[in-house]
């Protein structure tokens, strides 16, 4: 998986000086276009944008800041967590900036939230009840069982979680861990669970791993087949590669930032559904929730404790039902509904409620407001789209209509820090109806390139394109904006005024934003602009603890994906493997078009035979060994035609991970 190294804001103030010769927005009469595009600053429009924000919304409403600070016991003390070859995994210190008031650069409200993740430490949040904050993306719970700790959700990275149990252990006294749970099939939930345990330990301890039914296989295959192209994505939409600050990454929305570091996974010796079990003398009763956030997902209530965790299905944002990295539109309904069962089930049972991302909310009516108002903004975004599609809306404008709901005074656990209602309501169109919205028109369309070159000649070329696009920057219209300077760099990627324009309007859309998500990737976008693609935002895509849990099926899909038929120039023919540790069989027709793979079959004419263990083909996979070394050391075995079954390979491509996003 990708490995992410939070960079201190040291570019900021770079940037900001290099541009004092640059027109000042606040000084841009407003009729008139700026010369140059201006960096790093917001303009008079974004400053007043901004500006409304703070004057519509109940800012100062202290409820979240004393639930986010709320049983603070502790907090790492060092500047930053390090990795043991010196990388910067967590920059803590990295996160002060967000100490003062809210700038012209950033939305008021992103701002706001963005001070409450950015708490970090160890916080009491019941008698035995812990979570370790503000030093991942997620969250990891702690509840003190009968002899040691029951470990939920160990972060992202095994060196935050390892620091974060040495917080706990530090602190409270030093217990082993006696269970793990994993809430969902997300790697922030899984991803550090080797900071925490080690897998021998827990072997010969017998400590249960508990996950939700269908965990192990959503983990490693949710992002299997499409995860090149997802992990680019993600890219720009954690801002991975953006300085911390206050031009730069503010907060993910959904937590601070991902961290870097490695990412493992140790898989669950049970998976549960809706059920009770005791853990270490800890009696947890277990909801499904699969199908919501992640395909596979659990809420637990905690009778001992009169507490109840929502996983990620309910937490302090409105949560995406189609994440900007791309995934499968989710299920809203489903999503909805599952709220309401816990709510029933335990909204009046329950003192407190806690996730695996934000901060707790005590006190039974605050339980109840917390669940319902989750409920009802899925619920909202859900029927009120389709109410507008049935009525006739496409899928731009069923979403340009949602406005937010009236929820209460002072909640803001439902806006769109994440998620947006937006972006959600075009995933519950898609959801429903797929990407068309009916009009023909847009059914066949031009591919970007051609389109954006037509539009260019349309409005006169492509200094006209800017002179307009010019024109509606200075009017703060940086929507159509944006549309006029991406014509224009899609029609030439090399016109520099154009690609410089298109960054600043795309910096002008990130700092309004109230999404983390939305001003990442804006902001992202905007330095690809101006600075090129940076090293190391592709995936790395070989994790040899994923890899090992792929399941034979799957992994072949996955090779599948990347065939190139063009390149094959072999009739089609038939190669077998066998996998002679896990016993299994699967032939693949190498043809003209797919390399279809059937599993548990083998053809009696195949061209040529594999004969290994799924462990040397993981190697294989993974580059820590070549099929000939496999070979001498006579853990492959290749019968038949040699040429036939290295043909297959050669025409699997490399994906190339760091594909462009912001320019063709
Ligand atoms: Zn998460």
């Amino acid at each position: 998986m990708r490995k992410a190294v939070l960079v201190a804001c040291l570019l900021v103030a770079a940037c900001s000086s290099a541009n004092d010769d640059q027109p000042d927005g606040g000084a841009i009469a407003s009729d008139e276009a700026p010369f140059l595009p201006p960096v790093g600053e917001a303009t008079s429009a974004t400053a007043s944008a901004n500006a409304s924000v703070a004057d519509a919304l109940p800012l100062d409403a202290p409820s979240d800041m004393e639930d986010a600070t709320r049983g603070l016991l502790a907090q790492i003390e060092a500047d930053s967590i390090i990795a043991s070859d010196g990388t910067v995994v967590w920059d803590i210190a990295g996160m002060s900036f967000l100490e003062g008031e809210s700038p012209d650069t950033v939305n008021p409200s992103l701002w706001r939230q963005s001070k409450m993740t950015a708490q970090h430490g160890l916080y009491e949040i019941a008698d035995g009840l812990y979570q370790v904050r503000g030093y991942d993306l997620s969250v990891m719970s702690v509840i003190r069982g009968e002899t040691g700790w029951i470990i939920v959700d160990p972060l992202l990275s095994s060196e935050t979680a390892a620091a974060s149990l040495q917080l706990v252990n530090d602190t409270l006294g030093e217990r082993p861990v006696t269970g793990v749970l994993y809430t969902h099939s997300h790697a922030d939930h899984f991803g550090g669970v080797r900071g925490v345990i080690d897998e021998a330990d827990a072997e010969a301890r017998e400590v249960p791993i508990i996950a939700p039914e269908g965990f192990s296989e959503a983990a490693v295959t949710e992002n299997l087949l499409a995860g090149a192209h997802m992990s680019r994505r993600a890219t720009l939409m954690f801002g991975r590669h953006l300085p911390l600050g206050e031009t730069g990454h503010v907060g993910s929305g959904l937590g601070p930032a991902t961290a870097g570091g490695t990412v493992g996974l140790i898989l669950p010796t049970e998976e549960v559904g809706t059920e009770t079990r005791v853990i270490d003398g800890v009696t947890f009763e277990f909801v499904n929730a699969n199908g919501t956030e992640a395909p596979a997902e659990f809420m637990f209530y905690l009778p001992e404790f009169r507490a109840l965790c929502t996983a990620e299905v309910a937490t302090a944002t409105f949560h995406n039902a189609l994440t900007l990295r791309g995934a499968k539109a989710r299920d809203t309904l489903r999503w909805s509904e599952v709220i309401d069962e816990v709510l029933v089930k335990y909204g009046d049972k329950s003192d407190l409620v806690f996730a695996s991302h934000h901060w707790p909310t005590w006190g039974a009516e605050n339980v109840e407001r917390f669940l319902r108002s989750q409920r009802d903004i899925y619920r909202y975004a859900h029927d009120q789209t389709l109410r507008r599609a049935n009525g006739g809306a496409t899928i731009v404008e069923a979403a340009e209509a949602l406005v937010e709901p009236d929820l209460g005074e002072d909640v803001f656990d439902t806006r769109g820090y994440y998620g947006t209602l937006n972006h959600n309501a075009k995933a519950i169109y898609q959801f429903y109806f797929g990407w068309w919205d009916g009009v023909p028109a847009n059914y066949h369309t031009l591919p970007p390139v051609e389109r954006a070159s037509r539009m260019v000649e349309a409005v006169g070329g492509a200094e006209e394109a800017i002179n307009k696009g010019r024109a509606a920057f200075a009017e703060g219209d940086y929507r159509w904006a944006a549309e006029l300077f991406n014509a224009v760099v899609f029609d030439d990627p090399d016109n520099r005024d154009g690609r410089q324009w298109l960054a600043s309007t795309y910096e002008q859309l990130g700092f309004q934003a109230e999404s983390g998500a939305w001003r990442s990737y804006y902001l992202t976008g905007a330095k690809e602009l101006r600075d090129g693609i940076p090293e190391g935002a592709g995936a790395n895509l070989g994790n040899e603890d994923f890899l090992k849990a792929v399941p034979t099926e799957a992994l072949f899909n996955a090779l599948a994906v990347r065939y190139l038929p063009e390149e094959m120039e072999r009739e089609p023919y038939t190669l077998n493997f066998r996998f002679t540790d896990t016993e299994e069989d699967i032939m693949v027709d190498v043809g003209k078009a797919t390399a279809f793979p059937r599993y548990g079959a083998r053809s009696d004419d195949a061209a040529a035979t594999f004969e290994t263990t799924r462990e040397s083909f993981n190697d294989l996979i993974l580059g820590k060994t070549g099929a000939a070394r496999l070979a001498l050391s006579g853990r492959l075995k290749v019968t038949g035609d040699r040429g036939a079954a290295s043909a297959f390979f050669d025409a699997l491509e490399q994906p190339a991970t760091d594909f462009n996003v912001v320019t063709p």
